[in-house]
């Protein structure tokens, strides 16, 4: 027998709704791209959201047809969020970080119809618009002022949405209907595209909000760093709706100046972003000697935290970093390690330890970690095998890609990782980053993390490589701080405190620079390619 209840479906219009009703003056402030702060609310969202939508079907733009963006987290880009999903078509979200030649192939092989770019992003755009041959309308996220001369070409953001009416009846439809797309950044082979449905979208933002996860309310100032043009930034565009928290988007001002800036003037409460953000974020303030006064806690991912940096937001800054995992398959938020009482009454370096895993699974996932032969292995924070996932907001196949992605039901996220009794989850590596050494398994992620911690270290990147005895051996590579100097011994001699002795590195090789994936992460296979022979003799 089937519950008598109604069957309204979960549509990101609904969130923008809900937000125009129940906090219409919540605000939205930005960074513009113009250099200028500009404050909006709900209510303006709204309004301008309404007439994007309108514009599109001028434009002759259909329900299910892709709407690509290459933008900052600003205002107008949360405006196609919702304009755009909200009547039925999909929002593409590109990453400018990609090489020109990846974007165009992910814009062809998404079948965009028409891009919105910030000004930023015209000479990339230019630059591959020959490339470009789906996409029919170029329209560039300004106001006429800002328009370059003499570009009958593209569309002036400002004047396309001005005419149209600020009010709109979203339509319903299946809560299973495609939202956004974003691909992977593919560091090997062509990037994938997972494609979002508003059900997983309203679903993981509304898992996202409570106080085991990102603890997000209408008290709470949220200022994402991670970009709108990567998984959603996150899914924050949808719980401020949902929570009607303020916002606060740093446009294109992603440095630790104008973080810092933005930070205390809006006074935020809680910041997201990955790794490398905050490293520059805590180098800044130590060269100025501020504190983040109003910031609560900060949430990391993307990849890991090292302990040097927990360990400087809570005694520089007072501010607890809740470390979170995901990935572009899983809408991003599978697990997050977040403060609980009994965490908190943990003498501190107790607690850091514990921060250092990626914590729990919030209701809606569920994690597991399994062996070669796919055998579910034990939650006893030891054993460590590839960790599976599964869950409404986890992707089960890649957009115009026919292969089978799932084992039973499961999604592999190629991350190899442990499971503790209180099911806080902790990544040993990527299963491709995993060195092993006669037969052991050495982490790339701790030797890393162990070495960032050298006073003199702004970079680590481990990698295995090819060694005549123990089949692969750690070679550890380094970019020290500026103005800093270490010699291989001491490095050597400071990481040898920190962990078993076979996992000791077997070179150490200063550079001035480390690759980095169009999502921040380091890139090891042309390192792993550079190096193969390092060891060799
Ligand atoms: P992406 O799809 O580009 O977001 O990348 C997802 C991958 O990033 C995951 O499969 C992990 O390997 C890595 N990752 C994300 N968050 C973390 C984290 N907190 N610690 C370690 N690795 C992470």
């Amino acid at each position: 027998m089937l519950g008598l209840m109604m069957d309204r479906p979960l549509l990101i219009s609904s969130l923008l709704t809900f937000a125009t009703h129940s906090h219409p003056r919540a605000e939205i402030v930005t960074r513009r791209v113009e250099g200028d702060i500009h404050r909006t609310n709900w209510l303006g969202i709204s309004q301008r959201s309404a007439q994007v939508a309108h514009a599109l079907a001028r434009l002759g733009i259909k329900p299910g047809d892709r709407v690509a963006t290459l933008a900052w987290n600003t205002y107008r880009h949360m405006e196609l969020y919702f304009g755009v999903s909200g009547s039925g078509m999909v929002l593409h979200t590109i990453n400018p970080r990609l090489f020109p030649e990846q974007l165009a192939w992910i814009a062809s092989h998404a079948e965009d119809r028409i891009l919105f770019v910030d000004l930023t992003f015209l000479p990339l755009v230019d630059a591959i618009r020959s490339q470009l041959k789906s996409i029919e309308k170029i329209v560039l996220m300004c106001d006429a002022a800002a328009m370059p001369a003499g570009r009958s070409d593209l569309i002036c953001y400002e004047e396309l949405i001005a005419p149209e009416a600020t009010h709109i009846t979203w339509p319903d439809f299946d809560e299973r209907t495609a939202s956004s797309l974003c691909y992977t950044s593919g560091t090997t082979g062509n990037p994938k595209g997972v494609l979002y449905s508003h059900r997983s979208t309203v679903l993981h933002a509304l898992a996202s909000l409570h106080k085991g996860a990102l603890n997000v309310d209408r008290d709470s100032v949220i200022l994402p760093v991670v970009p709108m043009f990567h998984v959603n930034a996150w899914g924050i565009p949808y719980s401020v709706a949902m929570s009607g928290a303020k916002l606060v988007l740093p446009g294109p001002g992603m440095d630790g100046k104008n973080l810092y800036e933005l930070i205390d003037n809006e006074q935020a409460t809680l910041l997201l972003g990955v790794p490398t953000v905050w490293l520059g974020l805590l180098t800044y303030l130590d060269s100025i000697g501020k504190r983040l006064d109003s910031v609560k806690h900060a949430v990391v991912g993307g990849s890991a935290a090292p302990l040097s940096m927990i360990k400087a937001f809570d005694e520089k800054h007072d501010v607890f970093l809740i470390h979170a995992w995901g990935m572009t398959e899983t809408s991003p938020l599978g697990s997050v390690n977040a403060p609980t009482a009994e965490l908190m009454a943990l003498p501190k370096e107790e607690r850091y330890k514990k921060q250092l895993k990626q914590g729990r699974p919030m209701y809606g996932v569920e994690l597991k970690i399994v062996d070669d032969d796919d055998n579910e292995l034990p939650r006893d924070g030891k054993a460590f095998g590839r960790l599976m996932i599964r869950g409404p907001w986890v992707t089960k196949g890649y957009f115009h890609h026919d292969a089978e992605v799932l084992t039973d039901g499961w999604f592999d996220t190629g991350d190899v990782a442990t499971l503790d009794p209180d099911n806080y989850m902790q990544i040993v590596d990527r299963r491709k980053d995993v060195i092993k050494s006669g037969g052991e398994w050495i982490s790339s992620i701790d030797l890393e993390n162990v070495a960032v911690g050298h006073p003199a270290v702004k970079e680590a990147c481990v990698i295995g490589v090819a060694h005549p005895k123990w089949d692969e051996r750690p070679l550890l590579l380094i970019v020290l701080k500026d103005n800093h100097t270490a010699t291989k011994a001491e490095i050597l001699g400071f990481v040898g405190q920190h962990i078993a002795k076979f996992w000791t590195p077997d070179d150490v090789i200063f550079v001035p620079d480390l690759p980095h994936t169009a999502t921040g992460k380091l890139h090891k296979v042309p390192l792993r390619e550079q190096y193969a022979q390092h060891l060799m003799g």
